[in-house]
């Protein structure tokens, strides 16, 4: 088996050549959209596989590999955020792993395996462990049991509790060239990937992501009322977003803002090249310290989504920030 993506046939090479001996806490890092769950996955199920190829990776036909492919292997456990159900019987993703999915790994991998071989833990988006799930890991993770391996996979490592951190081997995942996730891009059908992947930062699977309509059409939503700040009545506006999933409404206005700082910087336009004249108007005419300001009072918000019931008025807040940046 090959990578999963091409980008990452290096990184794989890396995990596979330990194989006979991997590191009982694996900590894959690095940005969104480069593909380190399909890659947590494969280690995986290169560690479940009961007859390898020879390179380390599996067979893809043993009973452990069918067994993963139909998410039912006894001794493989993803940990990762829950669907909630709201008290109007509305669902949501709940934005922590809690502490009883940490309990519960813990007892899990104190019980024997079934099968003679690994047991795989994997922890995705390790980041979101809250702090009480955490430290109920702690423990695990600096003394694993005898061929337990977890794997963590994170976005942002450096909201993981240092303790947590330094229990791990780390393996950075970065961007790839952007030549090779160009052609991957164009081999997946996507028109236009190089504007798409523009607008992800260089991530590909974002990219492709960026080309579902639905979020295109909410990320256009954004984006032309964020280009009409003279005209802006916030009220309105933060209605009108309210169908608007928040993590998009949060990472569209946060490139927009980008944007602006490097229209008022560089001169450039980085993210939204379909909106460049609108940008290099309005990044002009910003308010550098102020532009600043929310710059970081937004990434600082990115954290800790805001709560649905708020949102609005947040918005509201927001936009009026927003629009002083241009008085
Ligand atoms: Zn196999």
């Amino acid at each position: 088996m090959t990578a999963p993506y091409p980008w990452l046939e290096a990184s794989w090479q890396r995990l596979l050549a330990t194989r006979p001996r991997p590191a009982q806490a694996l900590l894959l890092a690095g940005p969104r959209g480069v593909g380190k769950g399909a890659l947590a996955l494969a280690w995986a199920q290169a560690l479940l596989c009961e007859a390898p190829l020879p390179d380390g990776a599996s067979c893809g036909s043993c009973a452990a590999c069918h067994w993963f492919g139909t998410g039912a292997h006894p001794d493989f456990r993803l940990i990762t955020l829950q669907e909630k159900t709201g008290k109007e019987g509305e669902t949501r993703m709940a934005v922590a792993i809690e502490v009883e999915q940490a309990r519960e790994a813990v007892d899990y991998v104190q019980l024997s395996t079934y099968r003679a071989g690994y047991r795989v833990v994997l922890l995705n988006p390790a980041d979101s462990l809250n702090l009480a799930a955490a430290n109920a890991l702690l423990k695990v993770l600096e003394e694993p049991p005898l061929k337990t391996v977890f794997v963590l996979v994170s976005d942002q490592p450096r909201r993981l509790l240092p303790t947590i951190r330094s229990r791990c081997t780390r393996l950075d995942i970065g961007l790839p060239p952007t030549d090779v996730a160009k052609q991957w891009l164009d081999s997946q059908q996507l028109e236009d990937a190089v504007t798409l992947l523009a607008l992800s930062g260089g991530a590909p699977l974002d990219a492709l992501k960026w080309a579902d309509d639905a979020e295109l059409n909410e990320r256009r939503s954004v984006l032309e009322g964020l280009a009409s700040a003279g005209e802006i009545d916030p009220v309105t506006l933060a209605e009108r977003w309210k169908t608007i999933g928040i993590q998009t409404w949060h990472t569209v206005a946060y490139k927009w803002l980008g944007d602006l700082l490097a229209v008022k910087l560089k001169g450039s336009v980085r993210f939204n090249h379909d909106f460049a004249d609108v940008l290099k108007q309005l990044g002009t005419r910003a308010d550098l310290p102020r532009l600043l300001a929310l710059v970081k009072n937004h990434a600082d918000a990115g954290r800790t989504l805001m709560h649905p019931l708020n949102r609005s008025l947040q918005q509201q807040a927001w936009l009026i920030e927003y629009r002083h940046l241009f008085d």
